[in-house]
């Protein structure tokens, strides 16, 4: 299959994470768009998936499927690379555990954040992210709003440029899991990991065939070839990759906020070549 005759998103976020839209909003959005399969993926968290979860079971709903997803941030050769699970059971417990301690990560991140921010002589913003975040799993991008909201920065994509992008202050490493625990979790919660949008970590494509490696002999299986801001000929380059490492092609939005015009649920470039597809593995 090459594009799917269904309409799908198989990458998106909510307010339990870095996104702009509750669950529900997200959800409605996806209608609006005529979805009929969504998976919801989470930096860190199925809090919102579980929600959805028990709204479309109460709802009865037939219109739409719901991906039980999340995005996994973990490292490889000591880079923070993003695995995306999908198709897993979102209240196992193993699952629950490796999130939990993840969480504590990104809470010992926040700290880090503010302090390292305030030795840039800005105010303390830790109270202020925890505040964005709202309960949700905090990042960086919560950071960024709080920026914007005390008009440190006119935008967030300025805060990022300055303060929280990669090498910048608030770019604060940390101990992530190895992409092998990432991947086994994923599988162990019964989902397929997928590695996400492979060329927004500047690697040239010599070192995203070594990732895909290891990715693939740790047991991952699938790689997204389309997504927000891809260019055509990465895509058909990524679309030979599937093929070389047997692998199967996911595609999603990478959605977080209505207000980032250059995104929607549901809109990303179509598969330009042919390729095993995971909603085939996934329906
Ligand atoms: P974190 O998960 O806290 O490390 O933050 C990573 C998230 O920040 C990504 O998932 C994006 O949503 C967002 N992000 C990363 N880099 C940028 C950037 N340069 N501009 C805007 N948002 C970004
Ligand atoms: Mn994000
Ligand atoms: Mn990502
Ligand atoms: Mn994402």
């Amino acid at each position: 299959m090459t594009t799917p005759a269904i309409r799908y998103d198989l990458h998106t976020h909510s307010t339990a994470s870095d996104g702009a839209l509750s669950p529900a909003q997200l959800l409605a959005r996806a209608r609006h768009q005529q979805l009929q399969v969504l998976a919801l993926t989470d930096h860190d968290t199925v809090t919102g998936v579980q929600q959805l979860q028990r709204q479309l079971q109460a709802e009865q709903a037939t219109d739409i499927t719901l991906i039980s997803g999340t995005e996994l941030t973990c490292l490889w050769q000591a880079k923070v690379i993003h695995i995306v699970g999908l198709g897993l059971d979102e209240n196992s417990t193993l699952l629950q555990q490796y999130l939990y301690e993840v969480d504590q990560l990104r809470n010992q991140r926040a700290e880090k954040i503010a302090l390292k921010l305030m030795k840039r002589n800005l105010p303390d913003l830790l109270d202020d992210a925890r505040k964005m975040a709202d309960g949700g799993v905090i990042g960086r991008p919560h950071f960024a709003a709080a920026m914007v909201a005390r008009k440190l920065v006119k935008t967030e994509q300025q805060a990022f440029s300055h303060y929280l992008g990669s090498s910048k202050t608030g770019d604060v490493k940390m101990c992530w899991p190895d992409m092998e625990q990432a991947i086994k979790v994923i599988v162990r919660a019964g989902g397929v990991a997928v590695l996400a949008h492979p060329t927004k970590y500047r690697f040239t494509f010599t070192r995203i065939r070594a990732l895909l490696s290891a990715f693939s002999a740790a047991g991952g299986k699938g790689l997204e070839v389309s997504y927000t801001g891809i260019s055509p000929s990465h895509q058909l380059e990524l679309i030979k990759l599937v093929h070389q490492y047997d692998l199967l092609a996911s595609a999603g939005s990478d959605f977080h906020n209505p207000a980032h015009h250059w995104t929607e649920v549901g809109r990303f470039m179509p598969l330009k070549a042919t390729a095993p597809h995971i909603l085939d593995h996934l329906l």
